[in-house]
This record gives C-alpha cells, sequence and structure tokens, in this order.
C-alpha cells in the first residue's frame, strides 16, 4: 500500500473507523475517498457501487456495519444482523466489480463458538454452537467472513479478514443501552462520581474475562495486516491479556476516581464465560499493541469528560 493509493474506509463514523482515518493520516496517507459524509449509503446498493464506479479505490477497509453491547444484542437483533449483512454485502460486491486490489473485513469475536478452547483460534470457527444473546449479529459476521473466503476462492482476489479482540476507546458509544463494557461503566461511574450516588450496577457475576484492544491500536494492526498479511485463514487481532469484569471494574473505578461501590446486577447476563484471542499468528509477524489498558482507559476517559462537558 502507497501513500497516495486510494483508500476507502466503510465505516468512517465508527469507532474503528474513526481510529483507522486518524492512523491513516498519521502515517502520511493522503488519498483517502468517501470520508465524512461524502461515502455512499452503505445500506443502498447501487449507492455503493456508484461510488467504486466514481473514485476506484484500491483499498477498502470494510469497518462498516452496527454493533453494541449484550443489552443492544437482545434488544436490536434484526437490525444488527440486516445492517450488517446488506452492508459487508454490497461493499465485497462492489470491490470486486471495480478490481480493489486489497480488502480487509473486520469479523468478531463472537463468531466463536460459546465453549471454543481459550485462547480462541481460527480452526475453532464453526465447531460449536454460539453465544445465544448474540446469535443474529454472530451469524452476519460469520456470513461476511466466509463472503471474502468465497470470493478470494471464486475470482482469486486478495480479500482477508481479521477477528479483533473487544475494541474500546476514543469517539466510542457511551450510551447505556447500547455500549460495551467499557464505556457503560465509564458513563456510570463518571456520573456516580458527580452525583456522590454510594454504588454503580455492574451487570452479570463480574465473573466472565474479556481481551480488550484500544482502537488506535487495533487501526494500526488493520494497517499492518493490510500490508503484511495475504491469506484465506482469518487472523485474530488482539495481544493482550485477558482479565475479569469485576477486575475491569476495579481498574474503571481507580481511573475515574469513584469511592463507592460496585454492585453486580445478576439479573443482566453474563454472556460468553471467556473471550480472549491466540494472537500468535499476528505477533509473529512482528505486531505487537502499543498502549497499555491503563493509559488507554484514561484516554478513553478524558476523551468522554472532554466530549461530555462539551
Ligand atoms: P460482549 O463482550 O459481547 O459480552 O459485550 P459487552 O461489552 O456488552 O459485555 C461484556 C461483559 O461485561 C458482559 O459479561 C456484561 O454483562 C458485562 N457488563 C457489566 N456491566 C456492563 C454494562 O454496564 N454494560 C455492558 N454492555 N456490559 C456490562
Amino acid at each position: 500500500m502507497e501513500q497516495n493509493d486510494k483508500i476507502f474506509v466503510a465505516g468512517n463514523d465508527t469507532l474503528i473507523g474513526s481510529a483507522l482515518v486518524r492512523q491513516l493520516k498519521s502515517q502520511g496517507y493522503s488519498s483517502l475517498v468517501g470520508q465524512g459524509d461524502r461515502g455512499p449509503d452503505l445500506r443502498d446498493a447501487r449507492s455503493v457501487d456508484t461510488f467504486f464506479a466514481a473514485h476506484k479505490p484500491d483499498y477498502v477497509f470494510l469497518v462498516a456495519g452496527e454493533s453494541g453491547g449484550i443489552l443492544a444484542n437482545q434488544h436490536y437483533p434484526a437490525q444488527l444482523m440486516r445492517d450488517n449483512l446488506l452492508v459487508q454485502t454490497h461493499v465485497i460486491e462492489s470491490a470486486y466489480r471495480h478490481g480493489v486490489r486489497k480488502l480487509l473485513y473486520l469479523a468478531s469475536s463472537c463468531s466463536y463458538p460459546k465453549h471454543a478452547a481459550q485462547p480462541l483460534q481460527i480452526d475453532s470457527l464453526l465447531t460449536g454452537p454460539l453465544e445465544p444473546t448474540n446469535v443474529p449479529y454472530s451469524v452476519a459476521k460469520l456470513a461476511g467472513l466466509h463472503l471474502c473466503q468465497a470470493y478470494r476462492q471464486q475470482y482469486q482476489v486478495d480479500f482477508i479478514v481479521g477477528i479483533p479482540a473487544n475494541a474500546f476507546g476514543i469517539g466510542d458509544d457511551f450510551a447505556l443501552e447500547t455500549a460495551h463494557v467499557i464505556p457503560a461503566l465509564i458513563h456510570k461511574l463518571h456520573w456516580a462520581k458527580l452525583h456522590k450516588q454510594p454504588s454503580i450496577d455492574v451487570w452479570g457475576t463480574g465473573q466472565p474475562r474479556r481481551e480488550f484492544v484500544f482502537a488506535d491500536d487495533l487501526a494500526d494492526a488493520c494497517l499492518f495486516v493490510m500490508q503484511h498479511y495475504s491469506n484465506s485463514l482469518p487472523i485474530n487481532l488482539g495481544g493482550g491479556t485477558d482479565l475479569s469484569i469485576r477486575e475491569l471494574a476495579e481498574l474503571l473505578k481507580a481511573v475515574v476516581g469513584y469511592q463507592g461501590r460496585l454492585n453486580f446486577d445478576t439479573s443482566k447476563p453474563d454472556g460468553m464465560p471467556l473471550k480472549a484471542l491466540d494472537s500468535t499468528p499476528l505477533l509473529s509477524l512482528g505486531w505487537q499493541p502499543q498502549t497499555a489498558l491503563e493509559s488507554a482507559i484514561a484516554a478513553t476517559y478524558q476523551w468522554f469528560r472532554e466530549t461530555a462537558d462539551g
């Protein structure tokens, strides 16, 4: 990927997409197409195809499609599944039709079976039932993964798939109904600190374990695999360590500076018991995450405070 190649980030308004745009610009890539609201309506096949015909991007990062935390998956399963199926089908087909040199599709760690061996390895995909709280979204992401593999097989195109750890960071969704755990707890802790509330609710037992990746690090990993990876096998994009939701909540509490109690609400679901990726293939290619979890959380909290204050 050369600095003046045309690059399209499909989903540049998402957490990961906006981090990718920052990362691309900071690494000197100057020909980004479809930025801001100048991109196509990804849910409309004709709009996507017209855009690709007009702009002829060389490289595509497909990081679009709605996503959400455990409750969003329960409240909006049709919306999440439909949105992802539409967006990925349109972008992958137009990328093929208009001769895109390489495309990276981001799948999801939800697509691994609920009880797959940990840390999660690619050969566990499709070996068992999915976590019931997010089956529709996970099936859509599995469809995207296999669509890339199928285009690669049938049309010999360089379409690759990354499976990221749970991403969080600057520009995240902090709305309690739809957010993932880190932005949701930052929001609750900040509010409770401001209003001197004695406790906050943390959903579930606190025992599930998750591996997290800072969106800016994930964006860097996406650029890295675009340059150094070409294979029909998906590649896990992680490299951090996992921690329990209880440990995470304690860490967030310390970063926010909240003195109250954590109240575990076991009427809410736990989701997957453990999600940690085996990122050995990525690490052995020479990539490493740059940001420690605590610093990444501090940067996210600072962004939230500035935005909320603003
Ligand atoms: P998941 O990784 O797909 O399960 O997505 P989430 O980030 O939504 O949830 C991760 C874990 O954090 C689950 O066990 C949740 O029950 C737990 N959790 C604890 N408190 C919260 C909260 O306030 N919001 C969310 N989304 N999850 C929470």
